[in-house]
């Protein structure tokens, strides 16, 4: 069998505090998996700089004017995790076999590639990197997350519980992922749809190995957001049914109020009025927000703008 060409493909937004450490170590883990005749030596490490505003970019070209293995592109602006790494992983889909995507701060555990790599020729053509214990992060953020992956499946967005980004794909499932055009992307939970065999390998999720993240609370709230708002419209639903149990409540209600006015009780009920006004406008108000929230994407799908525009690369394109 052909040993399969290997693209790591690594988004860096303002990482010069990181990149200088950690791209030493994806080197060694492909130096490894060539060694051991896993992969072709003409696999490479493509870092995607997603519009940093310090040194990333020089490092990364520094990095490919001396060593052959390591390759950039260069966005022309920021557009966040999920667009430059989709920027990174179409760049490399044509020159590869398989690609395996990892944020490039060392967090993520570089030894799992051999256990990912070893599951493709197997015969998977998607791998799941999942971690196998969250003892790195807060109780708050242990907390919301897992909150988060059952109330993602509940939507009945199919997301693998603890996976993040980091992954391995083939590019035969990155081709058939080409039609997948939308603007809206959360990758998670777009590659299960594609299909194809898939599995998972566990791996240590450790700290940042400099500098800090970049998501904080109102970030992460967004990127949750976004993968429910994208993956289902069971919010829209919710409020249809929501909508039909206050109208059977309200029934109740008219007929009670119809009773009690024969009977003579019309000055009572001021409060209960008041509270049934003030829930049922905010109700309206935050369905409006979600379904809003629908229209918005329509808006900004049917536009059909460019998810990333590569303004450099390191190599002729
Ligand atoms: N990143 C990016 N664009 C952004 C924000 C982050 O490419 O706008 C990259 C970042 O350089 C890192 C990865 O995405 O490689 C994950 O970001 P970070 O470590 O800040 O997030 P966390 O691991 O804390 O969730
Ligand atoms: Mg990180």
């Amino acid at each position: 069998m052909n040993k399969p060409v290997l693209y790591i493909v690594s988004p860096c937004y303002n990482e010069e505090k990181v990149l200088p450490l950690t791209a030493p170590l994806f080197k060694e883990e492909l130096d490894l998996l060539i060694n051991e005749n896993l992969i072709s030596d003409q696999s490479r490490i493509l870092f995607v700089n997603d519009g940093s505003k310090d040194k990333t970019w020089e490092i990364i070209e520094e990095l490919s004017e001396s060593d052959e293995y390591f390759e950039g592109i260069c966005l022309s602006r920021n557009r966040g995790h999920q667009n430059a790494l989709l920027a990174g992983l179409e760049e490399a889909c044509p020159r590869c076999d398989i690609t395996i995507s990892i944020d490039c701060d060392g967090q993520d555990d570089i030894s799992a590639m051999k256990a990912m790599v070893q599951a493709y020729n197997e015969g998977s053509e998607i791998v799941y990197g999942v971690r196998n214990s969250r003892e790195t992060d807060t109780f708050f953020k242990r907390f919301t997350a897992r909150s988060y992956y059952k109330l993602l499946n509940f939507m009945g967005a199919e997301v693998v519980y603890d996976h993040a980004d980091y992954r391995l794909v083939s590019s035969k499932v990155l081709k058939e992922f080409k039609d997948f055009k939308e603007v809206n992307v959360f990758l998670r939970g777009m590659f299960p749809l594609v299909g194809f065999k898939s599995t998972s390998v566990l791996y240590d999720r450790k700290e940042r190995v400099a500098g800090s993240s970049h998501y904080p609370l109102s970030k992460m709230l967004n990127l949750a957001f976004q993968g429910i708002t994208s993956l289902s419209i069971k919010p829209i639903r919710f409020i249809t049914g929501m909508g039909i149990t206050i109208a059977i409540l309200s029934f109740i209600m008219i007929i009670y109020t119809v009773i009690g006015y024969f009977l003579g009780n019309t000055i009572q009920g001021w409060a209960s009025m008041s509270i049934i006004i003030l829930f049922m406008s905010s109700i309206q108000l935050i369905s409006l927000g979600v379904i809003g929230e629908y229209i918005g994407k329509i808006y900004l799908e049917t536009k059909h703008r460019p998810r990333y525009i590569i303004s450099k690369r390191t190599f002729k394109d």
